[in-house]
């Protein structure tokens, strides 16, 4: 979709035009402009051709129909993933990409071994969102939450970001509720930091993934110019400054940071926290770059040394396994495609 000439052609006309095509998009989901009967055929006929609603992608599910992953591509020809987890309690989330590639290479990411291309602007970020919810229009279904978990770090894209964010939540854009919205960090306190000043009631998870510096630097390398404490430093400042929960996310790796003792130095960098504020999110490691993930049993150990310091733990479903659309496994369908291009 080219919402930059979108908004060109609609600028020529009245005002009332433009809010009439923003609620064609964003609240009626249509996919063909000759829909739109509210706008004249003339109006509708240049829009068809000149920039046209459909999405330009490629969709593959997981067998179980849980999961859903859709490569998009771009008028630049630059394709991205994103993901759209189907909850057994209804919710319906899609996760969404911020940037093509990533330059911040975590190990225990297939994204981050990628490099990084470009960032997303935020209509791109919004056409991902429109994708999964006109699909679920189709089966009267309804997108109700977005996580930016995708591919990139979104505090390296903050204003496209936010900007995206705002119309998700807007009672004229796709109007998600900002509790529904979270935006996920590797951990980079000026995004952080900033985030907590915005009046905005979206969450945020912090990726952890290691207790200590040595072992967090080797799996994720932006550690080294921003560790654990400066992390903590900002996930503290940001806990004072909203009063909202935080999660902390932690990929178990096998024989790598899953040891009860490794349990209880994470716990210990959480002394004294609030404990109502704080969540810690386990999910075994999706194989994508080497590693192995931890067993269900050294989990289960290590989410009890957490609760035992009276941590509150909850242990992540593994969406898309099997689709390679689990968190860290995005990349390779783009890779891929562009391989198989002539
Ligand atoms: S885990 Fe996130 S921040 Fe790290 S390389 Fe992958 S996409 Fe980037």
């Amino acid at each position: 979709m080219d919402y930059q000439k979108i908004k060109k052609i609609l600028s020529a006309e009245p005002s009332f035009r433009r809010r009439q095509a923003e609620k064609i998009i964003f609240r009626d989901l249509l996919a063909d402009w000759q829909a739109a009967t509210v706008l004249p055929k003339i109006l509708r006929d240049r829009l068809a051709v000149e920039c046209p609603l459909g999405i330009n992608t490629h969709l593959s599910a997981s067998p179980d129909q849980r999961t859903a992953k859709a490569l998009i591509t771009f008028l630049d020809g630059s394709a991205v993933e994103t993901v759209l987890m189907s909850h057994q309690d209804g919710r319906r989330t899609a996760c969404l990409s911020a940037q093509i590639g990533c330059p911040l290479a975590c190990r225990i990411c297939a994204t981050g071994q990628m490099g990084f291309k470009r960032n997303l602007t935020a209509e791109e970020m919004l056409e991902q969102a429109l994708f999964w919810a006109r699909r679920l229009k189709e089966k009267k279904e309804r997108l109700t939450n977005i996580v930016f978990m995708g591919m990139g770090e979104p505090f390296l894209n903050y204003e496209a970001v936010l900007a995206a964010v705002r119309k998700l939540n807007d009672p004229d854009g796709l109007n998600i509720g900002a509790r529904h919205i979270s935006i996920s960090t590797a951990g980079l306190p000026d995004g952080i930091r900033r985030l907590a000043k915005e009046k905005l009631q979206i969450n945020l998870a912090v990726s952890i993934h290691a207790p200590d510096d040595r072992l967090r630097s080797e799996l994720m390398p932006i550690n080294k110019k921003f560790n654990l404490r400066s992390v903590l430093a900002a996930a503290e400042y940001y806990l004072s400054k909203t009063g909202r929960r935080l999660m902390i996310e932690y990929t178990l790796i096998k024989a790598v940071n899953d040891q009860p003792a490794q349990a209880e130095a994470l716990a210990e960098l959480f002394d004294g926290w609030p404990r109502a504020l704080i969540f810690f999110n386990l999910s075994a490691y999706n194989p994508s770059a080497g590693f192995q993930p931890a067993d269900p049993d050294a989990i289960r150990q290590f989410a009890a040394v957490l609760r035992r310091r009276g941590l509150s733990v909850t242990k992540r479903y593994r969406f898309g396994r099997g689709e390679k659309a689990a968190c860290g496994q995005l990349a390779g369908a783009s890779a891929r495609l562009k391989k198989n291009k002539p």
